[in-house]
């Protein structure tokens, strides 16, 4: 299998019927870089920064925070790359941090409250991430955002800084793009106002859909009684691509839901045309893609799509339908 799939790695991304589809990878450590030469994906969709946060033993220092982000860039030799920042808190602990006991941490203070709350170590890291893309482009994306406020606030902490190493001379990123994760349900009903303010947005799913019904995504009694492949769920996903394609603006979903091939293939169906997943998925999706009619599968999903919620799950339908194709 992983021979067949080395044989797709230079094949163009499209769709039968001629749909481009970007594959990009999620990331977090060095050892991730090799593959993307690996997979010929077209960049690091998602890049978590706690990652070197949590394997060190205190915090790491804004110099090896500039010199991860430097040999990152290096790696992907101009390809995209989007820089989250720290989402600590939550299941994601720093064994070196004061920790403090929450009742519900995934509710808790993590990720871009903690960033605003405690704005040192935040601008420590877009500092490193601003200076380790001199003369370069820059994407940075911030997790957790439930209000545009909230983005308000962390893109004017970006801006603060440029200023910063533009007053003490440094050279500057080419470019900086600013986004936001969508992952707080909150979010879907001021989607106008945030494609107003972000350059790009990215589908984190994984917390979108612990979110959206509730459940806890660590918790194997409850994590697998609600179906992503559902009607409620592609609703609320294809709002997303649809407001950002009026905005016209970059969507991209890098949640696990991507990295399966029906998952990625429910997504192609309502609208979805940038991915970023796991290394190991690149392949399998992207044998799906190459396969797959995206306009039949499309009018399949919308179909669906209008029946009674009573069939709330379509898994078994897009099962059959990836069969036959
Ligand atoms: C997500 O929530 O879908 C996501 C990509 O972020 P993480 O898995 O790191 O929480
Ligand atoms: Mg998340």
């Amino acid at each position: 299998r992983q021979l067949q799939y080395l044989s797709l790695r230079d094949k163009p991304s499209v769709t039968k019927d001629g749909q481009p589809v970007t594959l990009m990878i999620n990331a977090g450590l060095p050892v991730d870089l090799p593959h993307l030469a690996e997979t010929g994906a077209a960049g690091i969709g998602l890049f978590r920064t706690e990652l070197q946060f949590m394997v060190a033993a205190q915090f790491p220092r804004t110099s090896e925070q500039l010199s991860l982000y430097r040999n990152v860039l290096d790696a992907a030799g101009g390809r995209p790359v989007v820089f989250r920042t720290l989402d600590i808190g939550g299941d994601k602990v720093l064994p070196y941090m004061r920790n403090y006991e929450e009742e519900n941490p995934a509710l808790g203070w993590r990720a871009i409250r903690l960033g605003l709350d405690r704005p040192g170590l935040l601008r420590s890291q877009v500092r490193a991430m601003l200076r380790a893309a001199a003369g370069r482009e820059l994407r940075i994306m911030f997790p957790m955002v439930a209000t545009v406020q909230e983005f308000d606030d962390a893109k004017g902490l970006v801006e603060r800084e440029l200023t910063h190493l533009r007053r003490h001379g440094h050279r500057l990123p080419e470019r900086v793009e600013v986004g936001t994760m969508m992952e707080v349900p909150s979010l879907l009903f001021q989607l106008d106002e945030l494609f107003d303010r972000v350059d790009f947005l990215s589908v984190g799913s994984n917390d979108l859909l612990q979110f959206m019904f509730a459940a806890d995504r660590g918790n194997a009694r409850v994590a697998n009684r609600f179906d992503p492949l559902s009607v409620p769920v592609l609703r609320a996903l294809r709002l997303i691509v649809e407001r950002g394609r009026a905005h016209g603006k970059p969507v991209t979903l890098c949640g696990e839901l991507a990295s399966k091939p029906i998952g990625a293939l429910a997504l192609i169906a309502i609208g979805f045309r940038s991915f970023s997943v796991l290394p190991s998925s690149v392949g399998p999706v992207k044998a799906m893609l190459l396969d797959l009619d995206a306009g039949k599968a499309e009018r399949l999903v919308s179909g669906l799509m209008g029946l009674p919620l009573g069939t709330a799950s379509i898994r078994a339908k897009l099962t059959a339908f990836a069969e036959d194709e």
